[in-house]
């Protein structure tokens, strides 16, 4: 029996190959998972539980058949699909975890987390994701009109990809400082993330002990995924 991590599949009506790749994973190899995670961003966009988009249902109805199957799913919230909330739960049957989350992974405790939080060099970005966060600020986006919330959605995009497109790689990548420091709280020697996009098994140093962050890779190019059992973790490339 496994465990299977995956995250930043940003599942969108552009790259429907992703979406039968998704629904294929869903009725392949997750079958016989012992549980699933998907570690944040999902999907490109969602603008609510209430204003699912056409595409969307294909994977949605994957993962209630899979939950349904008796495969626990746990979900945790991206930069992309933080508006997720009971009814996406209700539509899955997955359960919304918390960002971060520590877990028993088969004998080791293991931090999980989408990874934003720990690119603490952009400031920038941090600033855009604590007012996004706040719970007032996606109260007033879920009241608004379906056409408002996607005329918003695209609007920070734009200032996102502007964002992206002026700003070094290395600022948007993790700080190590902050990684160091999230280990440390949590008193965890192995971490698993995603939204770097930037797969690899790190191997660091915490209080003279080995420890491990595990980047999963994005779908962009293709399926990929990490699988843990008892003997440790591996990233497997679609
Ligand atoms: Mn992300």
């Amino acid at each position: 029996m496994s465990t299977l991590f995956i995250s930043d599949l940003h599942l969108s009506a552009e790259r429907p190959h992703l979406i039968k790749q998704f629904v294929a994973l869903m009725q392949g190899e997750a079958r016989k998972a012992e549980a699933l995670y998907i570690l944040g961003d999902l999907f490109e966009a969602w603008l609510g539980d209430d204003a699912v988009l056409p595409d969307m249902t294909a994977p949605i109805e994957a993962l209630k058949a899979l939950t349904e199957s008796g495969v626990p799913v746990y979900v945790m919230a991206g930069n992309r699909d933080f508006l997720m909330g009971e009814g996406f739960e209700a539509m899955t049957g997955a359960k919304l975890i918390d960002d971060p989350v520590v877990i028993d992974l088969y004998g080791t405790p293991t931090l999980l987390m989408h990874g934003d939080t720990l690119c603490t060099d952009d400031v920038t970005y941090q600033q855009v994701r604590a007012r996004v966060r706040d719970p007032a600020w996606i109260a007033a986006a879920l009241a608004m009109s379906i056409e408002e919330r996607i005329k918003t959605a695209q609007e920070m995009r734009a200032q996102s990809q502007a964002h992206t497109q002026s700003t070094a790689e290395e600022i948007m990548d993790v700080n190590a400082d902050a990684v160091m420091e999230a280990l440390h709280r949590h008193g965890v020697t192995r971490l698993i993330h995603g939204h770097t996009h930037r797969p690899a098994v790190h191997i660091l140093q915490v209080n003279g002990q080995p420890a491990t962050r595990i980047v999963l890779d994005d779908w962009y190019q293709q399926a990929s995924l990490l699988r843990c059992d008892r003997a440790g973790c591996k990233l497997i490339a679609g």
